[in-house]
């Protein structure tokens, strides 16, 4: 397998830290909002690495935190009249609302910074005797940026560079522009904790190399997140791990794509900053999922509805290829013969396309595609007269085994055909009733109407059947 790895700016072939092991961490939200869209991508993006890891035998240990103390945060509970940690809780239960709809498999863990500062403020201790970091009287700590000789690696900027564009501000007191809060002091009216230093919180990038360490060791394989988090959170984060330990944070830097909304920058000024839940009100969970993998990680995303419009017909044309398979497996009866040594030579083929493409640093793009050519051989093995049932239950190995990488899951939808197969039960003998009453304008209007929706009813001499018209 090849990931391209942040760090070096190139494609690298996976080796785990530990045989036969994956440990990654994502960051997660800061939670005083309900998340967006494109906080949605990453999670979707890392869940489907996460997937197809297990699927390749990896076993994979997932953790991702929730910034649950941040100015972010204290403001809305200001706001709301509530406890900053009452507003954190709120926004959690809605992150595992919106993100089950996008069936994401819950992480080994989702550490919290309220339930870490002994972890936090003994990283920063470390810091401080290791001599990268510093204490002010005010009770303020900063890490020394210039004490760390690697600085800039994973952005690829360079001291120079970042000091003139430093912003000073004089009310810190800090010993370098650069350098950045580890624990910041407590002001009135604030969540605050016990340390070394008086009263005070962690700044926001000691809790991912506290909580990444605690969780996953030393040195683990992978760390993702969106593109945006590469300076500063990312690249202080490595400066902070790596100068405790003399070793590196993470093997293998991951970053996703901007995701843009009709070719434009999704933000707020532009009234195109749409909440996840807002998508979600307008498309199913499993269509927005497929639409975030259908292009790759790490290039842009541009979100409109005709596009969105076109991935669900998509996702349709996969499903129905699923459903047939499933029905046609109930009354196969046939043996091999020649179109099931061809099903049987396509299927692997899938099975080489999907592969090849999840291992080129995983081109869900390309995956998706060798999908779709199961599904058309499918459909095309389908349409002979028998069909070997060891075959098709292959068949649907293969779509299960494909399906559960890209996180999509079409046994729910079953329950959803089952429904409409009784309501067009329903309809096709109320329709017979009318007819049978000589109330024929009812029973065209009932024709009609589903007409109207894309369903043909046929009659014939064992009654009338129908089917979708596309
Ligand atoms: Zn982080």
């Amino acid at each position: 397998m090849k990931i391209y790895n942040t760090l070096t700016r190139q494609k690298e072939t996976f080796t785990p830290v530990h045989e036969g092991e994956v440990r990654m961490y994502v960051c997660g939200p800061t939670t005083y909002n309900y998340i967006h869209l494109g906080n949605a991508r990453p999670i979707v993006v890392f869940d489907t690495v996460r997937r197809y890891f297990s699927y390749r035998g990896y076993d994979v240990t997932y953790v991702s935190n929730f910034t649950d103390v941040d100015d972010k945060i204290i403001n809305r509970s200001h706001e709301e009249g509530k406890t900053a940690a009452e507003v954190a809780q709120f926004y959690i239960d809605a992150y595992f609302e919106d993100t089950g709809k996008l069936n994401i498999l819950p992480a080994d863990k989702n550490p919290r910074v309220s339930d870490h500062m002994t972890e936090i403020i003994d990283f920063v201790q470390e810091l401080i005797d290791a001599g990268y970091a510093y204490a002010l009287d005010n009770g303020d700590v900063y890490f020394a940026v210039r004490k760390y000789e690697d600085y800039g690696q994973l952005s690829g900027r360079n001291i120079d560079d970042l000091m003139a564009g430093a912003r000073v501000d004089v009310d810190e007191k800090k010993h370098d522009p650069l350098d950045f809060a580890l624990w910041k002091s407590a002001k009135p009216g604030e969540p605050a904790w016990d340390s070394p230093w008086g009263q005070g919180r962690p700044g926001w990038h000691i809790e991912c190399s506290a909580m990444s360490r605690t969780y996953l060791g030393q040195t683990f394989d992978i760390h993702g997140g969106g593109q945006d988090l590469i300076f500063p959170h990312h690249e202080n984060e490595i400066a902070q791990s790596c100068s405790a330990s003399h070793a590196d944070m993470a093997r293998y830097w991951m970053h996703n794509g901007f995701i843009t909304i009709n070719e434009e920058k999704m933000s707020k000024s532009l009234g195109n900053f749409f909440l996840l839940r807002e998508i979600l009100d307008k498309f199913p969970g499993d269509v927005v999922r497929y639409y975030l993998l259908s292009v790759h990680y790490r290039s842009p995303l541009d979100f409109d509805d005709e596009k969105i419009a076109a991935a669900a017909r998509g996702l349709d044309r996969l499903k129905n290829a699923y459903h047939n398979l499933l029905a046609a497996q109930a009354k196969a009866q046939g043996t091999a013969g020649e179109a099931e040594a061809s099903l049987r030579d396509q299927l692997q083929a899938v099975r080489a396309a999907f592969e090849a493409g999840m291992d080129d640093d995983f081109n869900t793009a390309l995956g998706l595609s060798a999908l779709f050519d199961l599904a058309r051989d499918v459909n095309t093995y389908l349409r002979q007269d028998s069909h070997e049932k060891a075959l098709l239950e292959e068949a649907q190995k293969c779509f299960d085994d494909l399906l559960y990488v890209f996180g999509l899951d079409f046994s729910a939808n079953k329950a959803d055909d089952n429904l409409a197969d009784d309501l067009m039960a329903l309809l096709i003998d109320l329709r017979a009733q009318a007819r049978a009453d000589k109330q024929f304008a009812l029973a065209d209007a009932i024709r009609d109407r589903l007409s109207d929706l894309d369903i043909i009813l046929e009659d014939g001499k064992n009654g009338t059947t129908w089917k979708k018209s596309n």
